[in-house]
């Protein structure tokens, strides 16, 4: 068993991991944290919610100093989670004199110029804005000698390799490179042989995380029942805060239409949004002024909303990796979380191929009758 307070790490940060109420180490921080320390490259590899932030962020925090230049530079997929890492690191240095900014699109430029002028030790942000601030010359990484690339499955899936790579090209070869993905597909190993040095791999299993934190049910379910189907196992079921995924945008619109004429308090989340919907329908769901938001694969990336009780698989996901960090949206923290899958005849070989890849049986339940769901 270990300890934060067993790692080589100053006391300020200690403290503020123990304010934060962190008690023991996550399994991937147990893994990464001593690997990153000895300084050398680190890949971690562990599923959604597991405390990867962390399990960067804690080292870094501890190596970055007061010194006022960037030291330590992080990519993250989307602005949601700039946001969020960069929150969480703010936290980890409560008791260092370190600022951290974090840096996306749809922020205004100056804004970001006027912080980066006050001398900042840690950016966090999205590769594409992160690339402008480079081109432009606002953003001086020679004395980078950290990399983080955070969700780095995420950040291929969303088409940030190049830039990626023009960032990577930027810094000064003499670096520590940390990289931490819920999947390891060909192109992150790809990516990682080319810009680390000899890393060290920590991997937590994917069965020893699922199992405990997340109760995982399929339904059967007719095609032509499916919305009467999710009702019913809605309303017999305890939901605090829940997630509903849908394969396309169209799917969202259609699902949040039925469900809104049901009296059910829902919010859809999908690509075409601009930026303050988007904003908008966080928020609310975040207050848990909604019971459930409805969303596609990319338009969930990156949510990190606490009390997620359910998420509900409306289409079945056809590539097993989406369902993995689809329910990895719930069973944050140590929380108990449930996930369901509703599955018509024809799906039925996408649930195999999860059930494959996820390395466990997924049981399933009855659709509730009316008379179960009344009472
Ligand atoms: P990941 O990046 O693996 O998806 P996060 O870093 O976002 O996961 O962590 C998920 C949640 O768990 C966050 O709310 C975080 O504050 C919390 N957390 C992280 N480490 C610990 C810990 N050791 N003890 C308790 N909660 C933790
Ligand atoms: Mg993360």
């Amino acid at each position: 068993m270990t300890y934060f307070t067993d790692f080589n790490i100053s006391e300020q940060v200690k403290r503020a991991i123990q304010e934060m109420g962190f008690e023991e180490p996550s399994p991937i921080q147990e893994k990464a944290i001593p690997a990153i320390l000895t300084g050398g490259d680190v890949i971690g590899q562990a599923q959604t919610g597991t405390g990867k932030t962390a399990a960067f962020g804690i080292p870094v925090v501890d190596k970055v100093t007061e010194a006022q230049h960037i030291q330590a530079l992080i990519l993250t997929p989307t602005r949601e989670l700039a946001i969020q890492v960069s929150g969480e690191l703010q936290k980890l240095s409560a008791y260092k004199r370190i600022r951290i900014l974090p840096i996306y699109g749809g922020q205004s430029i100056g804004h970001q110029l006027k912080a980066l002028r006050q001398g900042v030790q840690i950016v966090v942000g999205t590769p594409g804005r992160m690339l402008d601030h480079l081109r432009r010359g606002t953003l001086h990484l020679d004395k980078v000698h950290t990399v983080v690339l955070d969700e780095a499955d995420e950040m291929l899936d969303m088409g940030f390799v190049d830039d990626i790579e023009s960032i990577l090209k930027e810094v000064n070869d003499v670096r520590q490179t940390l990289l931490f993905s819920a999947t390891m597909p060909p192109l992150i190993r790809k990516l990682s042989r080319k810009y680390m040095v000899k890393p060290t791999t920590v991997t937590i299993n994917k069965g020893e995380v699922t199992a405990p934190l997340i109760h995982q049910l399929y339904y059967k379910v007719l095609e032509r029942n499916k919305i009467d189907s999710l009702c019913r196992i809605i309303d017999s079921d305890d939901v605090e805060l829940g997630i509903l995924f849908c394969r396309t945008k169209k799917g969202v619109a259609e699902l949040t239409e039925a469900l809104q004429a049901r009296g059910y308090l829902v919010d859809g989340l999908h690509g075409d949004l601009t930026q303050s919907q988007r904003d908008v329908v966080m928020k609310r769901f975040r207050e848990a002024s909604i019971e459930f938001l409805i969303a596609t694969d990319v338009a969930a990336r990156g949510i990190d909303v606490e009390n997620v009780s359910h998420v509900i698989n409306y289409d079945i996901p056809q590539d097993p990796e989406s369902y993995v960090h689809r329910i990895g949206r719930t069973g944050r923290a140590g929380r108990k979380g449930v996930a369901l899958t509703l599955v018509t005849p024809r799906e039925m070989k996408h649930l195999r191929a999860i059930e494959k890849e996820i390395k466990m049986t997924i049981p399933s339940q009855e659709v509730p009758t009316i008379e179960e769901v009344v009472e």
